[in-house]
């Protein structure tokens, strides 16, 4: 547990920069040279990769990052969660489902005064003590988007329809490629027009855009995915769009004054996506799973499948990884496991996992967790089990009706890369030089190490403990 320092540090301003699925080997090596204000902070401040969650998804990676719990103490287990043992009715967690303090409003209620602009979970705004935009996740047509609600005229007037996203499993790259830039400059152009406004205690801003480039074009720029050309059309995308970022963020960072830190995060990275493995085709043809008739059509949801229920054992859901759900009597609507056969059925379960097999008849290696051990709480609608094949690098596909349990192309439309587990920890201080690297931060310690460093007490009741070699500190001189 986090204990108060003696000498407590003094209070600090922070500003952070949330960058969405950015592993530390782009921004730390390979687009360094092209990002000298990012550079110029890596050099002074310290850095280190930022172990994210399980799952690995952005949603709870960032919830986790800035409240300090666990995902299944937060009840976050990745976008979709089925609602109370349904079979088909889903929600994607919203700032209401939050029932413990994040940075933002654990500061507002301090008295500090808080600017937010689209960290996740960020719909319906929070209230804060300044203005919370909301994020990625906002749904279509919300009016809702803004905390005070005159902000997002405002905002409108000024700069036009605010962007939250783009749709981002596109084919049409080229034009993609235009939208991401387009809505990255409009969002660092309102960043910059709140920021200089007051002197904030706390002002956070989040980028999608990374996000996004990296899945619509990774292909197209890693070397290492299958289906890299050399010399496509779009093997610059990443640096060209890294570069204009690097100047919305030194333009940010240029207004900062000696009493804030700047603090640079990511909550994943990412890496080739070699496929998908269609996890109902297998259950049901291992026998957990039944139809009243299979499905023929390629790509058809389970929730439109004629699936025969008094016959299913277990049944599965597609992302990044997958979720399986046990069919149990007296828990889910027409459930035939009995409590006391789960842990069988989860036994032969796992031995036939543990013998799957790549499309080249090679082993696909397979990673099961059990959320109950994996967190400190269980809350909300978890998965009874979570499913990891080959480290991420084959996604799960929910859908049904392939004549092949592997697909080489993402079932939910074109993605070329998937989560790794190393996002971005940097911290920069402008008021001293230190450069050193840290080994890890975890995403459960963003929160307090963030909260140590501006000098603010760390409720003890939060989970991660902060990281205090990530916080600069001068250098001794002479010492290199
Ligand atoms: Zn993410």
């Amino acid at each position: 547990m986090a204990s108060a320092p003696s000498h407590p540090r003094p209070r600090r301003k922070l500003l952070v920069i949330g960058l969405d699925g950015v592993p530390p080997e782009i921004l730390f090596d390979r687009l360094r040279p092209k990002m000298p204000n990012v550079a110029a902070m890596l050099d002074a401040g310290v850095r280190g990769p930022m172990r994210t969650t399980d799952p690995p998804i952005s949603l709870p990676a960032w919830a986790v990052m800035f409240t300090g719990y666990d995902p299944g103490t937060l009840g976050f287990y990745g976008f979709r969660h089925r609602l109370n043992h349904s079979y088909s009715q889903t929600y994607v967690p919203r700032t209401t489902l939050l029932e413990v303090p994040t940075l933002f409003t654990l500061l507002s209620e301090r008295g500090r005064r808080v600017g937010v602009i689209g960290m996740p979970p960020g719909f319906p705004p929070p209230r804060v003590n300044g203005f919370y935009i909301s994020d990625f996740l906002t749904p279509p047509e919300s009016r809702e988007t803004t905390y005070p609600v005159e902000l997002r005229g405002e905002l409108e007037s000024k700069f036009g329809t605010y962007r939250f996203d783009v749709p981002f499993r596109a084919e049409e790259r080229g034009a993609l490629f235009r939208q991401i830039v387009e809505m990255t400059r409009q969002r660092w152009q309102v960043a910059e027009a709140l920021y200089t406004r007051e002197a904030w205690d706390l002002f956070a801003v989040h980028e999608i855009g990374t996000d996004r480039l990296h899945h619509a074009f990774w292909k197209y720029i890693d070397p290492a995915h299958e289906k890299y050309v050399a010399g496509n059309e779009f093997e610059h995308v990443e640096d060209d769009y890294f570069a204009q970022l690097d100047q919305w963020i030194g333009r940010l960072v240029s207004h900062i004054d000696a009493d804030t830190l700047v603090a640079i995060v990511s909550d994943h990275g990412m890496m080739p996506m070699r496929g998908c493995f269609c996890i109902n085709q297998w259950l049901a043809e291992k026998g957990y799973l039944s139809f009243r008739r299979p499905p023929d059509r390629p790509g058809t949801p389970l929730e439109k499948a004629e699936v025969d229920w008094s016959r299913t054992r277990v049944w599965g859901s597609g992302g990044y990884y997958a979720r399986l759900f046990f069919n149990v009597r007296g828990r889910e609507p027409e459930g035939i496991v009995p409590p006391e056969e789960v842990p069988a059925v989860r036994a032969q379960l796992e031995r036939d996992l543990s013998t799957l097999r790549g499309p080249d008849g090679g082993p696909l290696p397979v990673r099961i967790l059990d959320p109950k051990t994996l967190y400190r709480q269980l809350n909300g609608d978890p998965p009874d089990l979570m499913v990891y094949f080959d480290d991420l690098k084959w996604r799960s596909a929910g859908t049904l009706g392939y004549p092949t349990h592997y697909l080489e192309e993402n079932d939910t439309g074109p993605d070329d890369a998937v989560h790794g587990v190393d996002g971005i920890f940097v911290l920069y201080d402008p008021s001293v030089v230190d450069g050193r690297t840290v080994e890890r931060v975890d995403a459960v310690d963003v929160m307090p190490t963030l909260l140590y460093a501006a000098g603010e007490a760390i409720p003890p009741e939060v989970q991660g403990t902060p990281v205090r070699e990530a916080v600069p500190r001068a250098r001794e001189s002479g010492n290199a």
